[in-house]
């Protein structure tokens, strides 16, 4: 069973896990994709929740695992149809994650057309931080996100960037699937994604969020 821990003591069952793709227009453009008309939506299963304190394990069915370091949000209570105006009736908590993805296994299932299950989904493709309760933050669209690796910067974003804001977001996810509670969404990544090696640290932060560490196996 995959949970969360949501601040103070409070652990939660994770349920599904739906991400954001493409969602800041930089990111697009280093992965020379076009911007899509509609957020693009995918999933990953709760098992791809990894809590601080465990190791990244990089696959041996890939020779790309990308880093892409994300803004998470923990669903509180059940949403369908929602307005833009009510998401935050629907979200409890706020949290740090990464959207971990196999490049080489997503540019090939790009090409024929296949799903990305694999490439997004696999084990361990979400490592994550404690939530924080939303009511501590400020104002969700002007957030800092940073990603180190071995002390050097990588990823430098910022949530007022996002291509679709939260509320649009919830809008949307919520027409299409009823969000539940313990579900978790991925709100995409800014640009500055690249590859993990073994043996590097990272450390992901979003401010008034919090800070997680986690060491690559
Ligand atoms: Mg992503």
């Amino acid at each position: 069973m995959s949970t969360i821990q949501l601040e103070p003591d409070k652990v939660i069952r994770v349920g599904k896990i739906i991400c954001v793709g493409q969602n800041y227009m930089r990111h697009i453009e280093e992965l020379k994709s076009v911007r899509n008309k509609d957020p693009l939506i995918f999933m990953k299963p709760s098992t791809a929740i990894l809590p601080e304190g465990k190791a990244i394990n990089l696959p041996d069915f890939s020779k790309e695992v990308h880093h892409e370091t994300e803004l998470a949000l923990l669903v509180g209570k059940e949403a369908k149809n929602i307005s833009r105006e009510q998401w935050k009736d629907h979200v409890s908590g706020v949290g740090v994650a990464l959207d971990l993805t196999l490049r080489d296994l997503q540019n090939e299932a790009k090409k024929n057309g296949h799903p990305w299950t694999i490439c997004k989904g696999f084990d361990g493709s979400c490592p994550i931080s404690i939530f924080t309760p939303l009511e501590k933050i400020t104002d969700i669209q002007k957030l800092s996100i940073q990603l180190f690796v071995n002390d050097s910067l990588r990823q430098d974003g910022f949530t007022g960037d996002m291509i679709w804001q939260i509320g649009e977001l919830l809008a949307f996810i919520s027409k299409i699937f009823t969000l539940e509670p313990g579900d978790i969404i991925l709100t995409g990544t800014p640009e500055g994604v690249g590859k993990l090696n073994p043996g590097d640290h990272l450390r992901a932060s979003i401010s008034e969020v919090g800070t997680m560490e986690f060491k690559v196996q």
